[in-house]
C-alpha cells in the first residue's frame, strides 16, 4: 500500500506573477507564448499619413495632421489592440 504523504502530494505552486514591459499586462512565465503578448511594434504617431499607407481619410475640414495613428498598421485608436503578437517581456529578462 502507497503511503502519500500529506500535504506533498497537493503542493499548490504558487506562479510567480509578472508584468510584461511592453504591454504592461501581469502574466505568468508558463502562459507566456509567442502569441501571449499583443501590441504595436511601431508608435502611435500624430500626422498625415503617407500616401502609399493611406488608412485615415480627412475630411474637407481636417487639418493635414488631425490624423493619429499607429505607424504601424494604421490603428486610429491608441487603445487599438496589437496588430503584432509574440512572447510577453519581463523586467527581469532585462538584465
Ligand atoms: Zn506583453
Ligand atoms: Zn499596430
Amino acid at each position: 500500500m502507497e503511503k502519500i504523504e500529506n500535504g506533498q502530494a497537493a503542493t499548490i505552486i504558487e506562479e510567480q506573477q509578472k508584468v510584461c514591459k511592453r504591454c504592461k499586462i501581469t502574466f505568468t512565465p508558463t502562459s507566456n507564448n509567442s502569441s501571449a503578448c499583443r501590441f504595436h511594434p511601431s508608435f502611435f504617431v500624430c500626422r498625415r499619413h503617407d500616401d502609399q499607407k493611406r488608412y485615415y481619410e480627412l475630411g474637407p475640414d481636417d487639418p493635414p495632421y488631425a490624423a493619429k495613428f499607429y505607424d504601424c498598421c494604421g490603428a486610429e485608436e491608441p487603445e487599438a489592440s496589437g496588430c503584432t503578437t509574440s512572447f510577453h517581456i519581463s523586467y527581469d529578462n532585462d538584465a
